[in-house]
């Protein structure tokens, strides 16, 4: 694990989160990063623009890295995320078969939220792991990376 390089691609992930929060989005940011280190997708929550519920920022990231590397499967790519993945965006993440997930703040450190159904993303890829969704290769989570940085997004979100 490149501690460095977690970094920079989790502050890119806090730049668009910054960025979506100036423009009246939800400060939620998402980084797609392929299997040889490098940039596929960095996008921001787009739920208030779209009319869009399901445009969580870690969907638009890989939904937007699905159309870059021509590939419904995003096999060996790391996604970095602002904020814990919710169950939805958890569903998304085994169902492209990406293999780390790395995050920051945690949902339950959101006013007025918590993980959907109570169930936190470690539970989803445990359970994920356990039936072998992702073949041999299990789905690593990096929880708290960077949580305090993440943590001063949504101190700023009205
Ligand atoms: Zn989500």
């Amino acid at each position: 694990m490149d501690t460095n390089a977690d970094h920079r691609w989790m502050q890119l992930a806090i730049d668009k989160a910054k960025s979506a929060l100036e423009n009246g989005q939800h400060p939620f940011g998402a980084v797609v990063v392929g299997p040889d280190g490098q940039l596929v997708a960095a996008e921001h929550n787009l739920v208030e623009q779209d009319f869009d519920a399901s445009a969580h920022g870690e969907v638009v990231a890989i939904r937007a890295a699905g159309k870059a590397l021509a590939s419904v499967m995003l096999t060996g790519c790391t996604l970095y995320t602002t904020c814990e993945p919710c169950l939805m965006c958890g569903s998304v993440i085994i169902r492209c078969g990406l293999t780390r997930v790395v995050y920051g703040a945690r949902a339950t450190d959101l006013r007025g939220y918590t993980s959907t159904l109570g169930l936190h993303v470690e539970e989803v890829v445990e359970w994920a792991n356990r039936e072998k969704l992702n073949g041999d290769t299990p789905i690593t989570v990096t929880p708290d990376f960077m949580r305090d940085e993440c943590l001063e997004l949504y101190a700023r979100w009205p």
